[in-house]
Protein backbone atom coordinates (compact mmCIF):
# COMPACT_ATOMS: atom_id res chain seq x y z
CA UNK A 1 0.00 0.00 0.00
CA UNK A 2 1.24 3.70 -1.17
CA UNK A 3 1.31 6.34 1.60
CA UNK A 4 -1.77 8.22 2.32
CA UNK A 5 -1.42 11.57 0.62
CA UNK A 6 -1.45 15.06 2.48
CA UNK A 7 -4.97 16.44 3.34
CA UNK A 8 -3.06 19.99 3.56
CA UNK A 9 -1.79 19.62 -0.29
CA UNK A 10 -4.83 21.01 -1.18
CA UNK A 11 -7.37 23.62 -2.05
CA UNK A 12 -11.06 23.08 -1.38
CA UNK A 13 -11.85 23.10 -4.93
CA UNK A 14 -9.25 20.35 -5.23
CA UNK A 15 -10.87 18.74 -2.78
CA UNK A 16 -14.70 18.90 -4.20
CA UNK A 17 -13.64 17.01 -7.22
CA UNK A 18 -13.86 13.42 -4.65
CA UNK A 19 -15.67 14.95 -2.00
CA UNK A 20 -19.25 15.07 -2.32
CA UNK A 21 -21.42 16.86 -1.27
CA UNK A 22 -19.42 19.71 -1.51
CA UNK A 23 -20.38 21.67 1.99
CA UNK A 24 -18.74 18.51 3.56
CA UNK A 25 -15.31 19.67 2.19
CA UNK A 26 -15.99 22.88 4.19
CA UNK A 27 -16.58 21.18 7.34
CA UNK A 28 -13.79 19.08 6.89
CA UNK A 29 -11.70 22.24 6.18
CA UNK A 30 -12.59 24.04 9.28
CA UNK A 31 -11.89 21.03 11.43
CA UNK A 32 -9.15 20.55 10.58
CA UNK A 33 -7.49 24.40 10.21
CA UNK A 34 -9.70 26.12 13.31
CA UNK A 35 -10.00 23.31 15.39
CA UNK A 36 -6.32 21.55 14.48
CA UNK A 37 -8.39 18.01 14.56
CA UNK A 38 -5.42 15.49 13.54
CA UNK A 39 -7.76 12.33 12.94
CA UNK A 40 -11.07 12.25 10.73
CA UNK A 41 -12.40 9.80 13.10
CA UNK A 42 -12.97 12.89 15.45
CA UNK A 43 -15.24 14.74 12.80
CA UNK A 44 -18.67 14.04 14.68
CA UNK A 45 -20.56 15.93 11.95
CA UNK A 46 -19.76 13.84 9.18
CA UNK A 47 -21.45 10.33 8.56
CA UNK A 48 -18.77 7.55 9.42
CA UNK A 49 -18.95 6.16 6.13
CA UNK A 50 -17.25 9.48 4.61
CA UNK A 51 -14.51 9.58 7.71
CA UNK A 52 -13.41 6.34 6.96
CA UNK A 53 -12.91 6.82 3.65
CA UNK A 54 -10.90 9.99 4.18
CA UNK A 55 -8.65 8.15 6.89
CA UNK A 56 -7.89 5.85 4.42
CA UNK A 57 -6.79 8.25 1.81
CA UNK A 58 -5.21 11.63 3.82
CA UNK A 59 -3.04 12.13 6.61
CA UNK A 60 -3.64 15.12 8.08
CA UNK A 61 -0.23 16.44 9.95
CA UNK A 62 2.09 16.84 7.46
CA UNK A 63 5.09 17.62 9.74
CA UNK A 64 6.36 16.11 13.41
CA UNK A 65 7.98 18.05 16.19
CA UNK A 66 11.29 17.23 16.67
CA UNK A 67 12.56 19.61 19.13
CA UNK A 68 11.57 23.31 20.44
CA UNK A 69 13.57 25.51 21.53
CA UNK A 70 13.03 28.75 23.50
CA UNK A 71 14.98 31.95 23.83
CA UNK A 72 15.51 32.98 27.37
CA UNK A 73 15.82 36.81 26.54
CA UNK A 74 12.73 37.56 24.20
CA UNK A 75 9.87 35.13 23.23
CA UNK A 76 11.51 33.44 20.26
CA UNK A 77 10.71 30.00 19.81
CA UNK A 78 12.80 27.52 17.33
CA UNK A 79 10.78 24.54 16.03
CA UNK A 80 12.71 21.13 14.53
CA UNK A 81 10.45 19.56 12.10
CA UNK A 82 10.79 16.07 10.70
CA UNK A 83 9.27 15.38 7.13
CA UNK A 84 7.86 11.92 6.84
CA UNK A 85 10.73 10.61 4.41
CA UNK A 86 12.98 11.56 7.18
CA UNK A 87 14.59 15.52 6.43
CA UNK A 88 14.75 17.87 9.13
CA UNK A 89 14.24 21.49 9.22
CA UNK A 90 12.88 24.85 11.23
CA UNK A 91 10.71 27.73 12.04
CA UNK A 92 11.24 30.25 14.00
CA UNK A 93 8.19 32.01 16.05
CA UNK A 94 8.41 35.55 16.86
CA UNK A 95 6.66 37.37 19.53
CA UNK A 96 6.76 41.22 18.42
CA UNK A 97 5.11 42.24 21.03
CA UNK A 98 3.72 41.55 24.50
CA UNK A 99 0.19 41.35 25.42
CA UNK A 100 -1.28 44.41 26.72
CA UNK A 101 -3.96 46.09 28.12
CA UNK A 102 -5.66 49.31 26.37
CA UNK A 103 -8.59 51.27 27.00
CA UNK A 104 -9.33 48.44 29.64
CA UNK A 105 -9.29 45.77 26.88
CA UNK A 106 -6.84 43.10 26.59
CA UNK A 107 -4.67 42.73 23.37
CA UNK A 108 -3.18 39.68 22.71
CA UNK A 109 0.86 39.31 21.93
CA UNK A 110 1.81 39.83 18.47
CA UNK A 111 3.37 36.68 16.51
CA UNK A 112 5.04 36.39 13.20
CA UNK A 113 5.93 32.85 11.91
CA UNK A 114 8.85 32.19 10.06
CA UNK A 115 8.46 29.83 7.44
CA UNK A 116 10.97 28.08 5.54
CA UNK A 117 9.86 26.80 2.40
CA UNK A 118 13.21 24.76 1.24
CA UNK A 119 15.36 22.23 2.67
CA UNK A 120 18.99 23.60 1.86
CA UNK A 121 18.93 26.64 -0.88
CA UNK A 122 20.43 25.82 -4.34
CA UNK A 123 21.35 29.83 -4.57
CA UNK A 124 24.32 29.51 -2.70
CA UNK A 125 24.79 32.94 -0.44
CA UNK A 126 28.29 33.72 0.79
CA UNK A 127 26.91 34.96 3.97
CA UNK A 128 24.37 31.94 4.70
CA UNK A 129 24.28 29.11 6.82
CA UNK A 130 21.61 27.62 5.19
CA UNK A 131 23.82 27.50 1.60
CA UNK A 132 26.39 25.79 3.41
CA UNK A 133 24.67 22.57 2.77
CA UNK A 134 23.70 22.58 -0.66
CA UNK A 135 20.22 21.68 -1.83
CA UNK A 136 18.38 18.99 -0.72
CA UNK A 137 14.49 19.26 -1.91
CA UNK A 138 11.32 21.67 -2.02
CA UNK A 139 8.59 21.54 0.62
CA UNK A 140 5.20 20.49 -0.59
CA UNK A 141 2.18 23.11 -0.35
CA UNK A 142 1.42 20.33 3.42
CA UNK A 143 4.66 21.12 4.61
CA UNK A 144 4.79 24.53 4.09
CA UNK A 145 1.38 25.03 5.83
CA UNK A 146 2.10 22.76 8.37
CA UNK A 147 4.55 24.84 10.11
CA UNK A 148 1.66 27.41 11.12
CA UNK A 149 -0.77 25.08 11.85
CA UNK A 150 1.51 22.92 14.06
CA UNK A 151 2.56 26.30 15.74
CA UNK A 152 -0.82 27.77 15.59
CA UNK A 153 -2.16 24.54 17.40
CA UNK A 154 1.06 23.64 20.01
CA UNK A 155 0.66 27.44 21.29
CA UNK A 156 -2.88 26.88 21.38
CA UNK A 157 -3.68 30.38 19.35
CA UNK A 158 -7.29 30.51 18.92
CA UNK A 159 -8.85 30.29 15.09
CA UNK A 160 -9.15 33.89 14.58
CA UNK A 161 -5.73 34.60 16.37
CA UNK A 162 -4.19 36.67 13.23
CA UNK A 163 -0.26 35.95 13.20
CA UNK A 164 1.68 37.48 10.32
CA UNK A 165 3.68 34.94 8.18
CA UNK A 166 7.20 35.68 6.22
CA UNK A 167 9.10 33.25 4.03
CA UNK A 168 12.31 33.55 5.49
CA UNK A 169 13.55 30.25 6.65
CA UNK A 170 14.89 28.25 5.03
CA UNK A 171 15.42 28.25 1.58
CA UNK A 172 14.41 30.60 -1.87
CA UNK A 173 10.52 30.62 -1.73
CA UNK A 174 10.35 31.87 -5.48
CA UNK A 175 12.81 28.74 -6.66
CA UNK A 176 9.88 26.53 -5.23
CA UNK A 177 7.77 28.96 -6.86
CA UNK A 178 4.16 26.28 -7.54
CA UNK A 179 4.44 24.76 -3.79
CA UNK A 180 4.37 28.42 -2.50
CA UNK A 181 1.78 30.13 -4.24
CA UNK A 182 -0.48 27.01 -3.37
CA UNK A 183 0.67 27.00 0.62
CA UNK A 184 -0.44 30.73 0.08
CA UNK A 185 -4.02 30.24 -0.91
CA UNK A 186 -4.18 27.35 1.21
CA UNK A 187 -3.23 29.29 4.61
CA UNK A 188 -5.48 32.76 3.13
CA UNK A 189 -8.80 30.36 2.31
CA UNK A 190 -11.05 31.68 4.55
CA UNK A 191 -12.38 28.12 5.98
CA UNK A 192 -9.14 27.63 6.44
CA UNK A 193 -6.61 29.49 8.67
CA UNK A 194 -7.96 32.60 6.66
CA UNK A 195 -4.21 34.41 7.08
CA UNK A 196 -4.93 37.00 4.73
CA UNK A 197 -1.74 37.59 2.02
CA UNK A 198 -1.52 41.10 3.42
CA UNK A 199 -0.29 39.00 6.49
CA UNK A 200 2.43 37.20 4.31
CA UNK A 201 5.91 38.42 3.07
CA UNK A 202 7.99 36.13 0.79
CA UNK A 203 11.45 37.38 1.01
CA UNK A 204 13.56 37.04 -2.22
CA UNK A 205 17.15 36.81 -3.38
CA UNK A 206 15.96 38.79 -6.60
CA UNK A 207 14.60 36.09 -9.07
CA UNK A 208 12.96 39.00 -11.23
CA UNK A 209 11.29 36.76 -13.90
CA UNK A 210 9.62 34.92 -10.36
CA UNK A 211 8.79 38.25 -9.21
CA UNK A 212 6.83 39.35 -12.04
CA UNK A 213 5.40 36.23 -12.47
CA UNK A 214 4.27 36.48 -7.89
CA UNK A 215 2.97 40.02 -9.16
CA UNK A 216 0.78 38.65 -11.76
CA UNK A 217 -0.93 36.06 -9.43
CA UNK A 218 -3.15 39.23 -7.75
CA UNK A 219 -2.49 37.28 -4.76
CA UNK A 220 -1.91 40.56 -2.34
CA UNK A 221 0.89 39.23 -0.50
CA UNK A 222 4.04 41.71 0.19
CA UNK A 223 7.41 41.83 -1.35
CA UNK A 224 11.13 41.45 0.77
CA UNK A 225 14.04 41.87 -1.02
CA UNK A 226 17.36 40.26 -0.13
CA UNK A 227 19.50 43.26 -1.80
CA UNK A 228 22.52 43.35 0.60
CA UNK A 229 24.88 45.39 -1.90
CA UNK A 230 24.23 48.27 -3.67
CA UNK A 231 26.64 47.39 -6.58
CA UNK A 232 26.93 44.70 -9.11
CA UNK A 233 30.44 43.55 -8.24
CA UNK A 234 29.61 43.38 -4.35
CA UNK A 235 26.46 41.84 -4.95
CA UNK A 236 27.61 39.15 -7.00
CA UNK A 237 30.26 38.08 -4.90
CA UNK A 238 27.59 37.86 -2.20
CA UNK A 239 24.65 36.47 -4.05
CA UNK A 240 25.96 34.63 -6.77
CA UNK A 241 21.98 34.99 -7.87
CA UNK A 242 23.01 38.56 -9.05
CA UNK A 243 25.08 37.38 -12.42
CA UNK A 244 22.18 35.90 -13.88
CA UNK A 245 19.83 39.07 -12.50
CA UNK A 246 21.46 42.12 -11.26
CA UNK A 247 20.05 45.19 -9.23
CA UNK A 248 19.00 46.86 -12.54
CA UNK A 249 16.77 43.71 -13.22
CA UNK A 250 15.39 43.27 -9.88
CA UNK A 251 14.47 46.97 -9.45
CA UNK A 252 12.66 46.58 -12.93
CA UNK A 253 10.98 43.52 -11.97
CA UNK A 254 9.81 45.03 -8.88
CA UNK A 255 8.51 48.43 -10.86
CA UNK A 256 5.95 45.50 -12.38
CA UNK A 257 5.25 44.57 -9.17
CA UNK A 258 1.33 45.76 -7.91
CA UNK A 259 2.25 47.58 -4.69
CA UNK A 260 -0.92 47.90 -2.80
CA UNK A 261 -1.11 51.85 -1.94
CA UNK A 262 -0.59 51.82 1.79
CA UNK A 263 2.28 49.18 1.34
CA UNK A 264 5.98 49.19 0.73
CA UNK A 265 8.74 47.19 -0.44
CA UNK A 266 10.55 45.81 2.23
CA UNK A 267 14.58 45.81 1.50
CA UNK A 268 16.38 43.53 3.28
CA UNK A 269 20.22 44.80 4.23
CA UNK A 270 22.33 42.62 5.75
CA UNK A 271 24.94 44.93 7.12
CA UNK A 272 28.58 43.32 7.13
CA UNK A 273 31.08 45.06 8.97
CA UNK A 274 33.76 46.95 6.39
CA UNK A 275 32.05 45.24 3.45
CA UNK A 276 29.09 47.35 3.02
CA UNK A 277 28.64 49.30 6.00
CA UNK A 278 30.10 52.40 4.55
CA UNK A 279 27.87 55.79 4.25
CA UNK A 280 28.83 55.57 0.43
CA UNK A 281 26.80 52.16 -0.09
CA UNK A 282 23.96 54.28 2.26
CA UNK A 283 23.82 57.19 -0.27
CA UNK A 284 23.38 54.81 -3.34
CA UNK A 285 21.42 53.00 -2.00
CA UNK A 286 19.39 56.09 -0.93
CA UNK A 287 19.53 56.62 -5.29
CA UNK A 288 18.53 53.20 -5.97
CA UNK A 289 15.07 53.38 -3.90
CA UNK A 290 14.41 56.49 -5.89
CA UNK A 291 10.92 56.13 -6.74
CA UNK A 292 10.01 52.51 -5.31
CA UNK A 293 7.56 52.82 -2.50
CA UNK A 294 10.03 51.33 0.05
CA UNK A 295 11.22 50.69 3.75
CA UNK A 296 14.75 49.29 4.07
CA UNK A 297 14.99 46.40 7.06
CA UNK A 298 18.96 46.69 7.92
CA UNK A 299 20.08 43.44 9.64
CA UNK A 300 23.24 42.59 11.60
CA UNK A 301 25.31 39.97 10.10
CA UNK A 302 25.34 37.08 12.23
CA UNK A 303 28.46 35.35 12.43
CA UNK A 304 28.80 31.49 12.94
CA UNK A 305 31.83 29.37 13.28
CA UNK A 306 33.96 29.84 10.06
CA UNK A 307 31.95 32.31 8.53
CA UNK A 308 33.55 34.70 6.41
CA UNK A 309 32.83 38.16 7.68
CA UNK A 310 32.33 40.04 10.81
CA UNK A 311 29.12 41.59 12.91
CA UNK A 312 29.15 45.19 12.18
CA UNK A 313 29.41 47.79 15.47
CA UNK A 314 26.41 49.30 16.57
CA UNK A 315 27.86 52.64 15.77
CA UNK A 316 28.21 52.07 12.16
CA UNK A 317 24.37 50.43 12.11
CA UNK A 318 23.22 53.64 13.75
CA UNK A 319 25.24 55.75 11.03
CA UNK A 320 23.75 53.58 8.42
CA UNK A 321 20.24 54.01 9.38
CA UNK A 322 20.70 57.79 10.75
CA UNK A 323 21.90 58.62 7.28
CA UNK A 324 18.67 56.91 5.65
CA UNK A 325 15.94 58.63 7.85
CA UNK A 326 17.75 61.88 7.08
CA UNK A 327 16.61 61.40 3.26
CA UNK A 328 12.99 60.60 4.24
CA UNK A 329 13.06 56.30 4.13
CA UNK A 330 11.47 54.41 6.56
CA UNK A 331 14.36 52.71 8.33
CA UNK A 332 14.23 49.65 10.61
CA UNK A 333 16.78 47.69 12.74
CA UNK A 334 16.53 44.26 12.91
CA UNK A 335 17.08 42.81 16.26
CA UNK A 336 18.54 39.69 15.99
CA UNK A 337 16.15 37.80 18.35
CA UNK A 338 16.56 34.96 19.49
CA UNK A 339 20.49 34.93 19.38
CA UNK A 340 20.44 32.85 22.33
CA UNK A 341 19.10 29.95 20.68
CA UNK A 342 20.34 30.85 17.41
CA UNK A 343 16.95 30.73 15.71
CA UNK A 344 18.18 34.36 12.99
CA UNK A 345 16.08 33.69 10.06
CA UNK A 346 18.86 31.88 7.73
CA UNK A 347 20.86 30.44 10.74
CA UNK A 348 18.45 27.26 11.23
CA UNK A 349 19.08 23.68 11.88
CA UNK A 350 22.52 23.91 11.36
CA UNK A 351 23.09 23.74 14.67
CA UNK A 352 21.16 20.18 15.10
CA UNK A 353 23.79 18.62 12.38
CA UNK A 354 26.77 20.33 14.23
CA UNK A 355 25.63 18.85 17.85
CA UNK A 356 24.80 15.60 16.38
CA UNK A 357 27.92 15.38 14.07
CA UNK A 358 25.77 13.53 11.75
CA UNK A 359 26.79 14.68 7.59
CA UNK A 360 24.21 15.94 6.13
CA UNK A 361 22.30 14.24 3.37
N1 LIG B 1 16.09 33.03 0.46
C1 LIG B 1 15.35 34.16 0.86
C2 LIG B 1 14.67 33.99 2.21
C3 LIG B 1 15.42 33.22 3.22
S1 LIG B 1 16.94 33.94 3.78
C4 LIG B 1 16.22 35.39 0.88
O1 LIG B 1 17.43 35.27 0.73
O2 LIG B 1 15.66 36.47 0.98
C5 LIG B 1 16.21 35.06 4.92
C6 LIG B 1 17.12 36.13 5.48
O3 LIG B 1 18.14 35.57 6.29
C7 LIG B 1 17.78 36.98 4.42
O4 LIG B 1 17.37 38.30 4.48
C8 LIG B 1 19.23 36.85 4.78
O5 LIG B 1 19.85 38.06 4.63
C9 LIG B 1 19.22 36.43 6.24
N2 LIG B 1 20.49 35.84 6.63
C10 LIG B 1 21.14 34.83 6.03
N3 LIG B 1 22.34 34.60 6.63
C11 LIG B 1 22.43 35.50 7.65
C12 LIG B 1 23.43 35.79 8.62
N4 LIG B 1 24.57 35.09 8.69
N5 LIG B 1 23.19 36.79 9.50
C13 LIG B 1 22.02 37.49 9.45
N6 LIG B 1 21.06 37.27 8.55
C14 LIG B 1 21.25 36.29 7.64
FE1 LIG C 1 19.27 30.87 0.01
FE2 LIG C 1 18.31 33.13 1.15
FE3 LIG C 1 20.39 31.79 2.23
FE4 LIG C 1 20.73 33.11 -0.04
S1 LIG C 1 20.21 34.00 1.97
S2 LIG C 1 21.45 31.02 0.38
S3 LIG C 1 18.80 32.79 -1.02
S4 LIG C 1 18.32 31.05 2.03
Amino acid sequence: MGEKRLFMDYLPEELEQEITPRFRVKQIYNWVYKKYKEKFEEMSNLPKPLREELDQKFQIPPIEIVRVEKSQLDGTEKYLFKTRDGHTFESVLLKMKDAEIKEGKVKGAKYTVCVSTQIGCKIGCKFCLTAKGGFVRNLSPAEIVGQVWTIKKVKGFEENKAVNIVYMGMGEPLDNYDNLVKAIKIIAHQDGLAISPRRQTISTSGIAPKIEKLGKEGLGVNLAISLHAVDDKLREELIPLNKAYNIQAVIDAIGKFPIDRRKKVMFEYLVIKDVNDDLKSAKKLVKLLNGIPSKVNLIYFNPYPGSPYQRPTEESMKRFQRYLLDKGIICTIRESKGLDISAACGQLKEKEVEERGENRS
